[in-house]
């Protein structure tokens, strides 16, 4: 059953709060801002240690519950500082446990407010949220959604980390209040076990802040989300591929989608500046990689496109020397898209081909199918239901003159 936990009404223009926040923040970060509020440099270390165990191991909202600080300490960072969620305007909860937020960040600058969405998928023994780096997209993949909604902005780290966040605190992810004050959290068994950033956006067009909030994710004193459970997703920034590696250090995974360039460069136009050679290239060359370090590589299943034996015996081909596992996902149509999702049958011999040249082809079940999983689908009911409420308004409106 699809169930609606939460909605909010139509945007009223919130604005970015008067304090700063401290979430996004590295450790220097936090630093630099108790050093600009005024406390001693000698006690700087051991408070950011405090504030990141607050705010990253145990999810504390406010600053009055750091029991191990000082209260004359706990009411100067109250009034300096904020640790705010973003607001969620809507939570869907599908019949196979998937759940979705639509979060609203406020406005930067001369911008407006924007929304974005987050995805939760539970599987035995892991659960994987799949998080946004930018609101839209500037690349216009033709198969994906989100492809159709312009590029208004990069996200902040701080509205990176504060989706996981949000994740953490509606899945009751956090430790409760009997945890002892400052006692190590144990990453296993969490239920945010996986990140993958494979929302909204093009994560390597968005390098610094997302580097920011993945070092800040995989952080053993805090989120510990190992660097092995995050997978960074790209549809081939090839230049940005090796800083990834060398400065994130997180899994890769590569939106292909095709095996030869006429086609990729219609499935995802990206191709024609990066075309499958270099971004195969780079991969062989990604920082760390192994049998035990594998990139993935996302091939999405469109009936009579790319989903022919020959696709499957060319993909083969073109993946030999790079550890890979490829994941094959069934096509989720959205309203408006020309591409019909492959016959079951045609996904599985597909799988049987390339997993018999040696490599996992798992066929990724759809998830949430019921509350419109596919990235940028909630986001697009959201403004197209703001539509609505405004016609009927201007509707009501224009009967009151008339009147
Ligand atoms: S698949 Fe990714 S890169 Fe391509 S349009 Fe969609 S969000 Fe952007």
């Amino acid at each position: 059953m699809t169930a609606p936990l939460a909605t909010a009404p139509a945007a009223a223009r919130s604005t970015v709060s008067e304090k700063p926040s401290l979430i996004g923040l590295s450790r220097e970060g936090i630093g630099a801002e108790l050093e600009r509020i005024g406390v001693e440099r000698k006690q700087i270390r051991m408070r950011t240690a405090q504030l990141w165990n607050w705010m990253y191991a145990r999810g504390v909202t406010d600053f009055a519950d750091m029991l191990n600080v000082s209260k004359d300490m706990r009411s100067t960072l109250e009034s300096a500082f904020t640790l705010k969620r973003p607001e969620i305007v809507a939570e869907q909860v599908s019949e196979d446990g998937t759940r979705k937020w639509l979060m609203r960040f406020p406005a930067r600058g001369a911008g407006r407010p924007v929304e974005i969405e987050t995805v939760y998928i539970p599987e035995i023994g892991r659960g994987t949220l799949c998080v946004s780096s930018q609101v839209g997209c500037t690349l216009t993949c033709s198969f994906c959604h989100t492809g159709t909604q312009k590029l208004v902005r990069n996200l902040t780290a701080e509205e990176i980390v504060g989706q996981i966040l949000v994740a953490r605190d509606r899945l009751g992810d956090f430790p409760d209040a009997t945890t002892p004050v400052g006692a190590a959290v144990p990453s296993e068994g969490r239920l945010v076990s996986n990140i993958v950033m494979m929302g909204m956006g093009e994560p390597l067009y968005n390098f610094d802040n997302v580097k920011e909030a993945l070092l800040i994710a995989s952080d053993g004193e805090g989120l510990s989300l190992s660097k092995r459970r995050i997978t960074l997703s790209t549809s081939g920034v090839v230049p940005m591929i090796p800083r990834a590696g060398e400065e994130i250090g997180s899994m890769l995974a590569i939106s292909l989608h095709a095996v030869r360039d006429d086609l990729r460069d219609l499935l995802v136009p990206l191709n024609k500046k990066y075309p499958i050679k270099e971004l195969l290239d780079a991969c062989r060359n990604y920082p760390g990689l192994s049998n035990a370090r594998r990139i993935t590589f996302e091939y999405v299943m469109l009936k009579d496109v790319n989903d022919s034996p020959a696709d499957a015996r060319e993909l083969v081909r073109l993946l030999k020397g790079i550890p890979a596992k490829i994941n094959l996902i069934p096509f989720n149509p959205w309203p408006g898209v020309n591409y019909q999702c492959s016959d079951w049958e045609t996904i599985e011999t597909f799988s049987d081909i390339v997993n018999r040249a040696g490599y996992a082809s798992p066929i990724r079940t759809p998830r949430g199918r019921d509350i419109l999983a596919a990235c940028g689908q909630l986001k697009s009911e959201s403004e197209r239901m703001r539509a609505r409420e405004r016609l009927a308004l201007e509707a009501m409106m224009a009967g009151d003159a008339d009147e």
